[in-house]
């Protein structure tokens, strides 16, 4: 395997591909309670057996009536010979009457429309009104929501609180769904130390532990977590079986360039298959991937910004798969540039970007001024990335593709 510095670019889209290739979706399924299904993901397709509304109801408080009762010409008055509260079933309605009625109650039976009570004076034996509705009026008719057979939900979507809600509208109260993805992780460098501790010179604190843990949860992931692992091989490797050995996927930072203090690399190779790629995009050249004991493996870089931005880019989707989702490249927005960008890079860049409203009020892409792959204050400013093509440069009001981060993490 080449990994100096003399081996070609891997271009994004070439790399995205291979890397989710050999990717599979778990097979382990669970049934969950509906309180503890928000972001896990769906197992089976979800078919209503009802409708919703099982019946026809009122959309108003207000009077059912006939229209088939209403006068020829002038007021029309009908007796009162119902109350249908939400909740109870009513009679047939009496022939030339009203019932009075609330917002969710059932349509009586020979009853089709219902009139606003707000449209309605009130008689002593009963109700006087000049409106006309046509059929129909106020009435939402049984199935106007889902029908029996409808799917409602789809296997392989990240349920949300309003899927959830959807569920339990069909009445079921627990659903199928995948056991979450585990990922065992750590972190090389001796220069690394814990928040919390002391600095001492030359040390840094860690921060990619806690920016890949966040990442991980809002993925609705399992963490197992090796802490912090230092620049030896013996360490690594024990760190990586370890790792392995507990997970569906192991990811680490740092260690994947080609220093001799760069362990990742040299135990991959021993314990597993690797290989390394110096990716065409900026921030986050070095990557490794590969496999330990059938464990899928990705090194990203140390770099803070450069884990965020390859965690985005390369672990998302593999995770997305293994989750039992389909993967497909987020959508951008097209939007014009609140910057010039004019220096070309042969590498594909995700600046850090946020969107801002210019003066007449349209949406633009602002970029934070230092793109440093050390700068971690840029992801924090940001909510996106711009993505410039290779070779490319930018001027202000130029339109650019913008990705915001959630599309990444939902
Ligand atoms: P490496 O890829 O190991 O050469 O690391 C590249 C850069 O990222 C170095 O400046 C490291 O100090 C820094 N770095 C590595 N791991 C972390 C971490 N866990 N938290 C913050 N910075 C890190
Ligand atoms: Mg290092």
């Amino acid at each position: 395997m080449k990994s100096c510095d003399t081996t070609p670019l891997v271009a994004y889209d070439d790399a995205l591909a291979q890397l989710t290739a050999g990717i599979e979706p778990s097979r382990q399924r669970e049934a969950v309670p509906l309180r503890e299904a928000l972001g896990r993901v769906l197992a089976e397709d979800v078919d209503s057996e009802l409708d919703v509304p099982a019946c026809a109801m009122s959309s108003m408080d207000g009077y059912a009536v006939n229209t088939g009762d209403f006068a020829a010409a002038g007021d029309t008055r009908l007796l009162l010979s119902q109350r249908i509260p939400a909740g109870s079933a009513g009679a047939p309605l009496a022939p030339g009457s009203a019932a009075r009625i609330f917002t969710g109650a059932p349509i009586p039976d020979g009853a089709d429309a219902v009139i606003m009570q707000e449209q309605v004076e009130l008689d002593d034996d009963g109700i006087r009104f000049s409106v006309r509705p046509p059929a129909g009026d106020n009435i939402r008719p049984a199935g106007n929501d889902i029908r029996r057979g409808d799917r409602i939900l789809n296997r392989g979507q990240r349920l949300r609180a309003q899927d959830i809600g959807i569920a339990a509208s069909i009445g079921l109260s627990a659903l199928m769904v995948h056991e979450p993805v585990r990922v065992g992780m750590f972190f090389t460098g001796d220069e690394l130390v814990e928040p919390g501790e002391d600095l001492a010179p030359g040390k840094i604190y860690d921060s990619n532990r806690y920016t890949l843990d966040g990442l991980l949860r809002s993925l609705g992931c399992e963490i197992v977590d090796l802490g912090l692992v230092g620049d030896t091989l013996a360490a690594t490797c024990d760190a990586m079986l370890g790792a392995a050995g507990r997970a569906d996927l192991v990811v680490t930072s740092g260690g994947v360039s080609v220093g001799e203090e760069d362990h990742v690399r040299v135990a991959i190779e021993r314990l597993g298959e690797l290989r390394l790629w110096r990716l065409g995009i900026k921030p986050g050249k070095p990557l490794a991937y590969g496999q330990i004991e059938g464990t899928a493996f990705i090194g990203l870089p140390g770099n803070p910004v450069s884990v965020f931005a390859t965690f985005c880019l390369f672990v998302v989707p593999v995770i997305k798969i293994m989750q039992g989702r389909e993967f497909r490249k987020p959508l951008s927005l097209p939007l014009r540039a609140d910057f010039d960008w004019p220096r070309p890079d042969s590498r594909r860049e995700f600046l850090r970007a946020r969107l801002v409203a210019d003066t007449a009020g349209d949406t633009r892409v602002q970029i934070y001024p230092n793109q440093d792959s050390g700068v971690l204050t840029s992801t924090v400013w940001a909510d996106g990335f711009v993505e410039i093509p290779e070779n490319s440069t930018v001027a202000v009001g130029d339109r650019v593709d913008y990705l915001p981060f959630t599309q990444f993490l939902e």
